[in-house]
């Protein structure tokens, strides 16, 4: 019983176990282990490494309840340098699994084995096998099948082990770790010193520009700090790309969370997350990692200094960059390109090199005089095509508006005058607003109108994110999103909405995925779609920045009347700010 019940606070799902026995193989201080698995983790999960290994005693020890090897005394628990460390992990997996174990120590030229069934424990025997343990643990939860119920399909399982995985292989860098799925290898990492490479590794799509990720690190106040940081224009929707290690340790804490988002303050739009990766080394009697039975929390015994030092270096090394991302080619354009000699990354670079210096060339004009009369000059800006299409959205000028008084001012707002004074419109939060109104209307008629891509714009995935679009692919079909698999972790854009036609479509699929990763388990579907959406609109929509032509404010100030609800936009921000001329006239005295 008491086994069971560690177990339900420990072992979750496939992943965690992945997660204890992986953790155990690096405590044996193994430097190559191989992770291979069925069936989403539900036939097997088995782990080999070839670490210190356990003699016949100590196999027969290892699956009692807190049962540890790492701990001999009071004092060792407050300063744990181990991952593992509470004697649980393989007592509770025995008690929800088959389990088999083999093992042999470097001095033993014979190798023990068990076996335990629920909880129902086999005797050692001796057996065949090489130096180091494997551990193979097969129907997880079949006696108990109300937590059976709760795991996912293959492909969630997978996606969950192997975000741990990931866990595991980041801080680890000296390790060679190999993942493999129902026969088929996943991950093969071979062990590299540098922290880019593994990550790289790990996530080819963050990876992309080599300047997208910066380095940083310090040592202070007995703090150690290594970081790579992504550039604001590499941001994402959710926290998913943000990790933190604590001596080799996978942690969530609200502090450091906290710092990062400090670090980015002014950098990064309000609902977008930095990519970034993070290490933290420190003396293990500075904090107590025994307040959570994963170990995924710690207590710092001074949160403040390490809020402050994670900060600090953060916040420098970003000012300290020239964070302007050098210019890119919108995607639209890029996917036209012919393929020649060189790659495709070497293309891509010569292109951004090439618009920058066009951009230096081509500034336009600083300071522009404010005109109330239609202008007509035919000066064309970098964002034009963008705005083209924008317009494109947009009904054709009522003539009585002809005559309307209104002004752009700052690029982002339009002053218009009203029968009783005079309005202030936000032009991105009431196009916004707007657009997400034509979509909801849409979709509750119908899925959206799509077209089909000249050229499938293909894009990365992990395989979390390959889980969630296999299962969702009846809400990317609603929303006029087809993907087709075009290769391990590679999938391809092939239709995309009409109404996103100014959208990047593979930067819109990436952000879409991310946001199903972390909220596609929602249980009201309408939620999911409100927030999907939301985040369209904000992307389809007049960016505040973006100078406007009399004729597109006039169709933006027409299209507005077929909308009950504009005052405010999706996200709760208001829209329009109303004055009256009664309010004017009190302010300057006339009344
Ligand atoms: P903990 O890791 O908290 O000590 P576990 O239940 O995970 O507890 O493991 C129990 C013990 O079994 C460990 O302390 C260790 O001595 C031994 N052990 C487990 N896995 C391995 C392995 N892969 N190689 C060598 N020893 C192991
Ligand atoms: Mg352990």
């Amino acid at each position: 019983m008491v086994n069971l019940i560690a177990a339900g606070e420990v072992i979750e799902r496939p992943a965690s176990v992945v997660k204890e026995l992986v953790e155990n193989s690096i405590d044996a201080g193994a430097v190559r282990i191989a992770i291979a698995i069925e069936d989403g983790g539900r036939k097997l999960i088995s782990v080999v490494d070839e670490g210190t290994g356990m003699d016949a005693q100590d196999l027969a020890g290892a699956f009692e309840s807190h049962a540890t090897s790492k701990i001999r005394t009071v004092e060792d628990l407050h300063k744990i340098s181990t991952l593992g460390f509470r004697g649980e992990a393989l007592a509770s997996i025995a008690s929800v699994a088959r389990v088999r174990a083999v093992s042999r120590t470097r001095d033993s030229d014979q190798a023990h084995c068990i076996e335990i069934d629920c909880g129902d424990k086999g005797p050692v025997i001796p057996c065949s096998g090489d130096y180091g343990t494997t551990i193979q643990v097969r129907d997880l939860f079949y006696k108990t099948p109300a937590r059976r119920k709760f795991l996912r399909t293959a492909n969630t399982e997978i996606g969950h082990i192997s975000e741990q995985f990931a866990r595991v292989a980041l801080p680890q860098g000296h390790l060679d770790l190999t993942l493999t799925h129902n026969g088929k290898e996943l991950y093969r990492l071979t062990k590299t010193a540098s922290l880019r490479e593994r990550v790289g590794q790990l996530f080819p799509m963050l990876a992309g520009e080599p300047g997208d990720l910066i380095e940083t690190q310090s040592d202070e106040k007995g703090i150690r700090i290594r970081a790579l940081l992504g550039r604001p224009s590499v941001s994402r929707t959710s926290n998913q790309f943000q990790y933190t290690f604590l001596n080799g340790r996978f942690i969530r804490d609200k502090f450091i969370s906290h710092a990062i988002k400090e670090a980015y303050r002014g950098m990064l739009e309000p609902n977008r997350f930095p990519v970034v990766f993070l290490f933290i080394e420190m003396p293990c009697d500075d904090y107590d990692v025994n307040v959570h039975p994963t170990k995924i929390e710690v207590r710092f015994y001074n949160a403040n200094l390490v809020h402050s030092q994670v900060l600090g270096v953060l916040r420098e090394q970003l000012l300290g960059t020239d964070l302007n991302t050098p210019a890119r080619l919108p995607t639209e354009v890029l996917s036209g390109v012919s393929s020649e000699a060189a790659g495709p990354h070497a293309r891509r670079q010569q292109i951004a090199e090439a618009m920058a210096e066009f951009f230096q060339k081509h500034r336009p004009a600083q300071q522009q005089q404010f005109d109330l009369r239609p202008q007509s000059t035919g000066e064309h800006r970098p964002s034009d095509h963008r705005r083209a299409i924008a317009n494109r959205s947009m009904p054709a000028v009522e003539p009585s508006l002809q005559d309307h008084r209104y002004i752009q001012i700052h690029d982002s707002y339009i002053v218009e005058q009203t029968q009783d004074g005079f309005v202030i419109i936000d032009q991105h939060a009431l196009h916004e607003r707007m657009l997400y109104e034509t979509l909801q209307r849409r979709l509750q008629r119908d899925s959206l109108e799509s077209q089909r891509l000249l050229l499938p714009e293909s894009f990365e995935v992990t395989d979390a994110q390959a889980g969630a679009i296999e299962s969702h692919t009846d809400l990317l079909a609603q929303l006029g999103i087809e993907l087709t698999a075009f290769g391990p972790r590679v999938y391809a854009v092939q239709t995309f909405p009409t109404l996103l036609a100014n959208v990047p479509p593979t930067e819109f699929v990436q952000d879409l995925i991310d946001l199903l990763v972390e909220r596609g388990d929602a249980v009201v579907k309408q939620d999911l779609f409100n927030v999907i959406l939301s985040m369209a609109a904000c992307k389809a929509a007049i960016k505040a920045g973006q100078r406007l032509t009399d004729s597109e404010i006039q169709g933006l100030l027409a299209e507005r009347q077929q909308f009950e609800s504009t005052s405010r936009c999706p996200h709760g921000r208001p829209t329009t700010i109303r004055f009256s001329i009664s309010d004017l006239e009190k302010q300057f005295k006339r009344t």
